[in-house]
């Protein structure tokens, strides 16, 4: 087992942000810790590193207790917090040969990594300098230097712009391959582009504890279609592998399916087998986004 989290309770004060928190992640998972703001993702992650303890319960990352062990579990783990806190003054390279000696990682270690992460062309910058895209990879570079087992990224994608929130999951995903990952997110479709698992937080409390391939098998599929004309809903419901078939306004429809297969195809011969033109289609993934609502809403 690579971390493990037994019975986590954490209290500020009066407050209970974490409840009996308990999971476990194996060697080589990239798992989605997903909530809504204030469900307790941080408390949890800064209890993972050791910045903060716990209330009650205990926690092990790379077999070691962090209450006993904590520089050992300490050592196997990379970490980049959230809000991501960075010398503004500095340079690029500067900064992480800064982190490097800390480690006592080599100049060479640290040029592998700024090459790793994309970073080449602007090491040469000051951090102020740089996009939240540069600077969420100077994180991840500095989480990266002692070469960690345990990867924990909190909300790493958070303030990005569509492409830097690509580029970044991309990242994750490539630096994952060889490490175990759990990185914090309230958006629900990062899990799906990037995760293996999902587990789902809220109030404090784990709600659901899923596996990707799991919940993509017995999906719904549910496509939502907008045809050029009215048609009546017998004959829409002629498209086979149908479950429902729901009238949103004259032309729109959301036709749910119970099956694996792609049905955007068949969708679109029916519209042409009957003259039909299609104006908008969109495809939804039912279960990740209703288990998310179910339980946080
Ligand atoms: P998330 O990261 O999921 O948004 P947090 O772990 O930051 O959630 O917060 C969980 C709850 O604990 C929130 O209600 C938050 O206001 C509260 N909280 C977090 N940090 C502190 C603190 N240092 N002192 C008091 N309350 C806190
Ligand atoms: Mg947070």
């Amino acid at each position: 087992m690579c971390i493990e989290v037994k019975n986590i309770t954490k209290l500020y004060g009066e407050q209970k942000a974490l409840n009996a928190v308990s999971f476990s992640i194996n060697k080589g998972e990239i798992v989605g810790f997903l909530g809504p703001n204030g469900a307790g993702k941080s408390t949890l992650m800064k209890i993972l590193t050791g910045f903060i303890n716990a209330s009650e319960g205990q926690v092990f990352v790379s077999n070691f207790n962090l209450n006993t062990h904590k520089i050992e579990a300490q050592k196997s783990i990379g970490y980049l917090p959230e809000h991501n806190p960075l010398y503004l003054e500095m340079y690029v390279k500067e900064y992480l040969q800064f982190n490097a000696s800390i480690h006592k990682v080599s100049k060479a270690e640290v040029e592998k990594i700024i090459a790793k992460v994309g970073l080449a062309p602007e090491a040469h910058k000051k951090i102020s300098q740089l996009s939240k895209g540069f600077r969420q990879r100077v994180g991840l570079a500095a989480a990266l230097l002692h070469n960690p087992d345990v990867l924990i990224l909190d909300e790493p994608t958070t303030g990005l712009d569509p492409n830097q929130l690509v580029e970044i999951r991309n990242l994750i995903k490539e630096v994952g391959k060889d490490k175990t990952v759990l990185f914090s997110t309230h958006i629900m479709q990062e899990v799906e582009a990037v995760c293996d698992r999902v587990i789902l937080i809220n109030n404090g409390e784990i709600v659901a504890d899923k596996n990707l391939n799991e919940l993509k098998k017995n999906q719904e599929q549910i496509i939502e279609v907008e045809f050029d004309f009215k048609v009546e809903k017998q004959f829409i419901s002629k498209i086979s592998h149908l479950k429902s078939v729901n009238n949103i306004h004259d032309t729109s429809w959301v036709l749910t399916f119970d099956t694996e297969k792609d049905m955007r195809s068949v969708v679109f011969d029916f519209a042409h087998d009957n003259g039909l033109k299609i104006l908008n289609l969109t495809t939804k993934n039912k279960n990740l986004e209703s288990l998310f609502r179910e339980f946080t809403s």
